[in-house]
């Protein structure tokens, strides 16, 4: 019998946990024809969320866990499940139930289909504000046209909720890089990929995890660790504006030559210098972005550490 993976990182979900542990239950019990794995990365959680697992765990045989050191981010849980799930193929889903268990079924049929990345896209997003709606559009917009060179497309409106098949969770292993944007990875390790779409709910209880500064953050790494665009923009920033300087200095270099030198001019040269001034920070700011990444990658650390964890007891053999 096949065997499914279901992949939850929580990060302080006791809140919903119990109606997910139901919802996903009942879910797996009336698929007969697989085997089911749910293994919790629990992400450091202060609540009751480890506590709850462990009870679960217990007296289900399904329910396996790894529990990390501290709270490492979504995307550090993420990395650590797909070390230890088990399964032939893995579903990702957010514990708070926006992405709803009930479209696992269809994913399961089209990954027997033949499909290896079998990801959901969102319809509608109920329950968000039309500010984090602009932003994600404008966002991705700006993402896709900066990651056009590298061939890969991401998918707007889609998130980590979709089906993996092993060998996709192999090669998702293997890329091992500190700041993590799971979400174009998935694009960039290819095999062949097929979308359903679904309406998201709003969060079923609980404070949203994810705030604007982890977003604002997640979407710098998407950008610098998918396209080295904006270098090449900076570089082309700065070839435009040296060339209108040279103009200008030509221009400048004839008229004091005609014309005399009035000493006059002050407040165009302080538009020139504050300009260039502004150009150049700029500049320096986006190498930095790519020289912190690098200081960041080059020290080479792991990417989490394991707490404490337990294997689903129903898992034969492990990989
Ligand atoms: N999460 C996590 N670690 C964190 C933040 C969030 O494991 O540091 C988990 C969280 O428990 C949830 C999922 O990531 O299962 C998505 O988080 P949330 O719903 O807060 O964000 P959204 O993606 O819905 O904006
Ligand atoms: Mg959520």
């Amino acid at each position: 019998m096949k065997k499914i993976s279901i992949l939850i990182p929580a990060y302080n979900e006791e809140d919903v946990l119990e109606t997910l542990y139901h919802r996903l239950g009942k879910l797996a019990n009336d698929i007969k024809s697989y085997e089911f794995e749910f293994l919790f990365a629990d992400d450091g959680s202060t609540d009751d969320t480890l506590k709850m697992i462990k009870e679960y765990a217990e007296t289900d045989d399904r329910i396996g866990y790894i529990s990390l050191s501290r709270n490492f981010g979504k995307e550090t849980a993420m990395i650590a499940g797909f070390d230890h799930v088990t399964g032939d193929a893995m579903v990702i889903i957010d514990a708070d139930l926006q992405d709803p268990p009930e479209l696992i079924p269809r994913m399961i049929k089209l990954w027997e289909e033949g499909y290896d990345d079998v990801y959901a896209r969102r319809n509608i997003r109920e329950g968000e504000t039309w500010f984090k709606m602009f932003t994600a559009n404008g966002y991705y917009w700006l993402l896709n046209k900066m990651t056009k060179t590298q061939l890969i497309k991401i998918p707007q409106n889609t998130g980590d909720f979709r089906l993996l098949d092993r060998r996709c969770i192999e090669a998702l292993k293997q890329l091992r890089e500190s700041e993590r944007y799971t979400k174009g990875m998935y694009s960039w390790i290819g095999y062949k990929k097929k979308e359903i779409t679904y309406n998201r709910s709003p969060r079923l209880a609980g404070e949203i995890k994810q705030n604007y500064r982890k977003l604002t953050n997640l979407a710098f790494d998407g950008i610098t660790s998918f396209s080295t665009t904006p270098l090449r923009i900076s570089t082309f920033l700065g070839i435009i504006v040296s060339v209108i300087a040279f103009i200008y200095l030509i221009y400048i270099i004839i008229k004091s030559a005609m014309f005399g030198d009035a000493v006059a001019g002050y407040p165009s040269m302080m538009a020139v210098v504050l300009f260039l001034g502004g150009v150049q920070l700029l500049s320096l700011g986006v190498i930095g972005e790519y020289i912190g990444r690098i200081f960041k990658e080059s020290k080479d650390r792991p990417l989490y550490f394991i707490e404490e964890s337990h294997v689903a007891k129903n898992t034969k053999k492990t990989r």
